[in-house]
């Protein structure tokens, strides 16, 4: 029986993230499991939260022209500024007003974290009521990601996954999703980021939360990403990616927006025993659903789908498994990406030892399925996969870090004239629940079963 909190709505306001209706969810999620926040205040209502013809009508509510309200967007999405004092454009007088109605300051960096010779920071943001997100940026040669986080926590209860351990806290608006990719392309415009000036090629929803589970702001900040300037930030569809647990109608309605984003399954196991586990959502939609959603999406947009595998020691990394895995995925649209598990703080799980990574990924190669390891940038400042962590805190986050490497500094980014303490959210653990040993696969030997 699904919870209250995941029945569909009967009343929320389509433009709040607090309580907006959730119809990649129809059909109600297993027990445990979330898919929409509790009644929460919504935050300030910005011009990302809107299209252009919406931006022009909340112009004229306030008075004023409506071409105003493309100026403000230029300068948001064109000029990546949000400060009065530089919207020269505008008459003095309304500058002020004008700003702070429609570009309100919607989070906080609270903390920045970088590594890899400062060309991977991780950013800690407390938003308007408390709630703690975080996003990264990656640079490589010729490229750069920002993983950006869709909400304030997961409902999805992955038990491997450090956000999925908190539980949800709320929906972020399309404005706070655009926000966090909008501080990065500022940093990069900048040349704060090393590697001279530059720009934000790639945007992955693989930060904290379930995209799909707050589908219409993560449609509009897709829009709002990928719209030509001013109208938006300009990025190719093509570079966005938006990764899911698999919510099969979410999926199938995504399909349909016209739209050519990649579209990311976190599968994890090619067994429902396992994954049942692994991805709880799976007791809702099981991996037969999900895949037949993903070549659907293949099929409607063109886009190759990445399958992403976390290997788990002794868990999803047998040999049968990525047989069976290969027979899943033979002749589809698809490609593999394996991410070596980052144990989160509290769990025994660990990442696969590497010689049954070499042997899963030569496995999968072997049947001709295309087939990479995932580079684990940021793992040294808890930026890896699975490892954003501060959710639902309503004080800063304090505690010793346990920085390992040298390289990683902590960055104070509040103007506040003493140095920062190195310090990072102390993740909120519960013990991951047991998972039974997967049984043997039709052509391999058992799991080990030490797998809790
Ligand atoms: N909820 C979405 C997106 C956020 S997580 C999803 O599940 O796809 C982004 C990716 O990181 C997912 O594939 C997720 O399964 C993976 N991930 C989470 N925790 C991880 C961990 N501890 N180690 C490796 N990958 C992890």
């Amino acid at each position: 029986m699904p919870s209250a909190a995941v029945q569909e709505s009967a009343g929320g306001q389509p433009d709040d993230p607090a309580s907006g209706p959730q119809p990649g969810l129809g059909g109600g999620l297993p027990a445990g499991l979330v898919g929409r926040p509790g009644r929460r205040q919504a935050p300030p209502r910005h011009l990302a939260d809107l299209d252009p013809a919406g931006r022009r009508t909340a112009a004229q509510q306030l008075g004023q022209q409506r071409f105003r309200a493309d100026q403000l967007s230029r300068h948001y999405f064109g000029r990546l500024t949000d400060d009065p004092a530089d919207m020269t454009d505008l008459p003095a007088g309304e500058r002020t007003g004008l700003a702070s109605a429609l570009l309100p300051r919607l989070l906080t960096a609270e903390r920045e974290l970088t590594c890899d010779e400062g060309t991977t920071r991780k950013t800690l943001w407390r938003a308007f009521d408390g709630a703690y997100i975080e996003s990264v940026l990656m640079r490589y040669p010729g490229r750069v990601t920002m993983c950006v986080s869709s909400q304030a926590g997961c409902g999805m209860a992955c038990p491997f996954c450090a956000t999925g351990q908190a539980g949800l806290t709320r929906n972020l608006s399309a404005a706070e999703i655009v926000a966090q990719v909008v501080a990065g392309a500022r940093a990069l415009a900048g040349g704060e980021v090393p590697g001279g000036p530059g720009r934000i090629s790639n945007v992955v929803f693989m930060g904290m939360g379930e995209p799909l589970a707050n589908y219409s702001h993560v449609l509009g900040a897709v829009r709002r990403l990928t719209d030509p300037v001013p109208d938006g930030l300009g990025i190719s569809q093509r570079g966005i990616t938006v990764s899911t647990v698999g919510l099969v109608p979410a999926i199938g309605r995504l399909a349909g927006e016209g739209l050519s984003v990649r579209l990311a399954v976190s599968l994890h196991a090619p067994d429902d025993s396992l994954r049942d586990e692994l991805v709880p959502v799976n007791r809702r939609w099981k991996v037969a659903e999900v895949l037949a959603a993903a070549w659907a999406y293949a099929a409607a947009t063109g886009r190759r789908v990445s399958i992403e595998y976390a290997l788990i020691r002794d868990v999803n990394d047998q040999p049968w498994r990525a047989d069976a895995l290969a027979r899943l995925l033979a002749g589809q649209l698809a490609h593999v990406n394996l991410i070596p598990l980052n144990p989160t703080p509290g769990s025994r799980w660990t990442a696969s030892r590497p010689a049954d990574m070499s042997e899963f990924e030569a496995r999968l190669a072997d049947r001709g399925i295309p087939v990479t390891v995932r580079d684990t940038r940021g793992t040294q400042i808890d930026g890896a996969c699975g490892q954003l962590a501060a959710t639902d805190r309503t004080a800063p986050p304090a505690g010793p870090v346990a920085l390992a490497d040298p390289v990683v500094r902590a960055v104070p980014v509040v103007p506040s004239g003493q140095p920062a303490p190195a310090v990072r959210p102390a993740p909120a653990v519960r013990p991951a629940p047991a998972v039974r040993p997967a049984p043997a696969g039709p052509s391999g030997p058992r799991a080990t079963g030490r797998v809790g």
